[in-house]
């Protein structure tokens, strides 16, 4: 069975480039009907934080990559790392290296000087173990193919060959002992029994010198994906600059998940002219054949549409909460269950007219407002002696509708535009600026109605008595 991981360095962040990896390894496991993993590559101490932990494993869950198995944390393996690398010791594929620091930099000096690559010249690796200097440290090193070449079949970039002697003799432990990354990497996956290793090509190079340590261990090799990366819109590397760059800034800038994952999936994923694409759909479809080579370029305005399209998409109870938690903390207003039930009334209409949750939130905002209210430089021009003198009567036919419904206020405003010799709109868009502090909102007889016949009447009577 396919057996898929995403393995994150936790970094304090979830980039997106990296979230998109998340997603491609989980919508392959899931279309092959295999399994999607999880490892923890938190092996620097000091950055792996349980906070940086946390940003990821609450990043998979928001986007809904749930992984089938627990976590796997790569720095609890480090026995296990030590007893490969011994036993690639004991079966003569790799060898111990006692050169000093000096002397390496000596080397590296000497083919710098050359114009060579910075290679290490396998000194000691076909030298007498007698020779080793007593009690002295040493890094293992892994004998890498002197002649040949390494062809990668990888999914998405084609074959990819590399002449052997590109490669050096690379250490898979460090003089204290600790594993190095290339070969963390291989034991884990090899131990997940990982089948398809789907990853940023930033990690193509890595993946020959990974190879060595399968090929010495006489592993399964399990298949390449390596994806291109994600440029900001103008194909540069994507960064703050651009925009929002990590998941949890799509998230505060009020892009739905289910936007996010949907607009990742066709960044650089095609499936003939399918916008639009929900997660069953995601995984009918996903396949690595469809991933493009070139990278792909940031498209804000493309997510932002997206996202316009599954706000609307989505439960009105759910947008409601969301709204709720985000004007209580960043408008720092308390939030009554009142406001609620005027919310969720609202929220058809409001999802209607917003391109994310902070618009939302924002459109939201005067049905918690409290008298006075604040007024827009918009609302404030429709705003005058005269039409407060309108209101002013308008308000008394409105406090004498029972019931207080779509269809009496409908007839009570249409009524009241006709006696007064006004068009429909010279009479609703004062009414709205007064009642909402603002000129725009869903249809004033909804938003007549989810704010309640009292609470309209104590509006219109704060600004025109
Ligand atoms: N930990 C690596 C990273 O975050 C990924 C390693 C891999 O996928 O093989 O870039």
């Amino acid at each position: 069975t396919v057996r898929t991981r995403f393995a994150p360095s936790p970094t304090g962040l979830l980039h997106i480039g990296n979230a998109r990896a998340a997603l491609f390894n989980y919508l392959y496991a899931k279309h092959h009907n295999g399994q999607f993993l999880l490892r923890i590559e938190d092996t620097d101490r000091e950055r792996s934080t349980q906070q940086a932990v946390d940003v990821i494993l609450d990043g998979l869950a928001w986007m809904g990559l749930t992984p089938d198995e627990e976590p796997v944390y790569q720095s609890t393996r480090i026995q296990r790392h030590q007893e490969v690398a011994l036993h690639l010791l004991e079966t003569g594929k790799a060898y111990k290296c006692y050169c000093t620091p000096e002397e390496l930099a000596e080397m590296r000096a000497k083919a710098q000087a050359e114009g060579k690559p910075p290679r290490y010249n396998g000194y000691w690796r076909d030298r007498d173990p007698a020779e080793a200097p007593k009690n002295a440290p040493y890094t293992v090193r892994i004998k890498a193919p002197r002649e040949g070449k390494t062809v990668i079949h990888d999914l998405v970039q084609g074959e990819v060959t590399v002449a052997n002697i590109e490669l050096d003799d690379m250490i898979i432990l460090r003089a204290d002992g600790t594993p190095t990354y290339q070969h963390a990497v291989v034991c884990d996956d090899h131990d997940m029994q990982i089948t398809h290793v789907i990853r940023g090509d930033d990690h193509l190079t890595n993946t020959f010198r990974q190879l060595m340590i399968y090929r010495a261990m006489d592993w399964d090799i399990p298949q390449f994906a390596h994806l291109p990366l994600i440029h900001g819109p103008d194909g540069a590397k994507l960064s703050k600059r651009h925009g929002a760059s990590s998941v949890v800034e799509f998230r505060d800038e009020g892009y739905l998940p289910e936007a996010l994952c949907n607009y990742l999936l066709r960044l650089g994923w095609g499936h003939g002219d399918d916008e639009i694409l929900n997660r069953e759909q995601q995984i009918a479809l996903f396949d690595l054949d469809g991933v493009g080579r070139s990278p792909s370029r940031m498209d804000y305005a493309k997510l932002t549409h997206i996202n316009g399209y599954w706000l609307r998409q989505a439960d009105n109870l759910r947008l409601t909460a969301e709204v709720i938690s985000r004007l209580s903390s960043a408008k720092n207003i308390n939030i009554d269950p009142l406001y609620e039930k005027r919310i969720l009334f609202l929220m058809p209409g409001l999802k209607e007219r917003a391109k994310n949750l902070t618009e939302l939130a924002e459109s939201a905002a005067f049905l918690c407002a409290t008298i006075p209210l604040t007024f827009t430089d918009k609302a404030k021009k429709l705003l005058n002696e005269d039409t407060y003198a309108m209101l002013g009567k308008l308000a008394s036919q409105l406090s004498a509708l029972t019931p207080f419904t779509k269809e009496t206020i409908n007839h009570c405003l249409h009524q009241f535009a006709e006696t007064e010799g006004l068009k429909l709109g010279k009479v609703a868009q004062p009414l709205r600026a007064a009642v909402t502090g603002s000129t725009m909102s869903p249809g004033i007889d909804d938003t007549l109605l989810a704010l309640g016949k009292d609470e309209v009447l104590a509006r219109l009577g704060a600004i025109t008595n």
